[in-house]
């Protein structure tokens, strides 16, 4: 029998972190910041910040786009994967927990390559695609807003090159997604988008059990 994806005991992810993380100062020292706001669950596990970093060096991307900031602790660790030259667009509607990563990138030195958007995603997406921004994206990480995931996706796709990858976060939902009872519309939607993508054509696929699970969507 193969082996399924291990449960994680609480040493042997302490195992993971201690030999494989490596988490520069700044994003650190953001990470122990967001910890003690009251929201903080939504921030990215770190090991998982250091796998998107890598999807943006493998990918080559030049322009990334995040649905879904809070305290800028993903957009860091995409930024500081990208060349010099490299941009990405952070869509959020907070400004107050947007502003505490405003500061760290500051420090880390990556403010040029993000430009914050602080208006609902659904708008700069039309936005961006109304200026002819089709296709131009080399990596869109989703992780706002559950309900509107259908529409993010879709909209991601249409701003992706071909080639180019889509990250979906929470997937596993912390595993209501099996649960037949919960009809959050949160868990609705998730579920939804899941059995969608199992079947569409228009990507290559994989969902990871990372973190509270990630799909991996390349736009073909
Ligand atoms: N990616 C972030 C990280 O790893 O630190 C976490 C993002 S958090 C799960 C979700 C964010 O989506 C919140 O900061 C919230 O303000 C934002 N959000 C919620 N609804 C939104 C909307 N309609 N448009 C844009 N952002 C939204
Ligand atoms: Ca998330």
């Amino acid at each position: 029998m193969f082996i399924k994806t291990l449960t994680l005991t609480e040493p042997l992810y302490e195992y993971l972190i201690k030999v494989s993380l490596r988490e520069s100062d700044v994003l650190r020292r953001l990470r122990e910041e967001t910890m003690l706001h009251p929201m903080a669950r939504m921030q990215v596990a770190p090991e998982q910040g250091q796998f998107m970093a890598l999807l943006v060096e493998l990918l080559g991307a030049r322009r990334v786009i995040e649905i879904g900031t809070y305290t800028g602790y993903s957009a860091l660790c995409m930024a500081a994967a990208l060349p010099a030259e490299g941009h990405l667009v952070a869509c959020d509607i907070n400004a107050e927990w947007t502003a505490i990563g405003q500061r760290y990138w500051r420090e880390a030195g990556v403010t040029d390559k993000i430009q914050l958007r602080l208006a609902p995603a659904v708008e700069t997406l039309a936005e961006l695609l109304s200026l002819k921004e089709a296709g131009t994206f080399d990596f869109a990480f989703i992780d706002a807003d559950k309900v509107n995931y259908n529409h993010y996706y879709e909209h991601c796709l249409k701003l992706l090159r071909p080639g180019g990858l889509i990250a979906i976060d929470n997937v596993l939902w912390s595993g209501r997604v099996i649960d037949p009872l919960d009809q959050d519309p949160d868990t609705l939607a998730i579920h939804a988008l899941n059995t969608k993508l199992r079947d569409d054509e228009r990507v290559s696929l994989s969902m990871l059990p990372i973190s509270d699970g990630l799909t991996l969507a390349r736009k073909r």
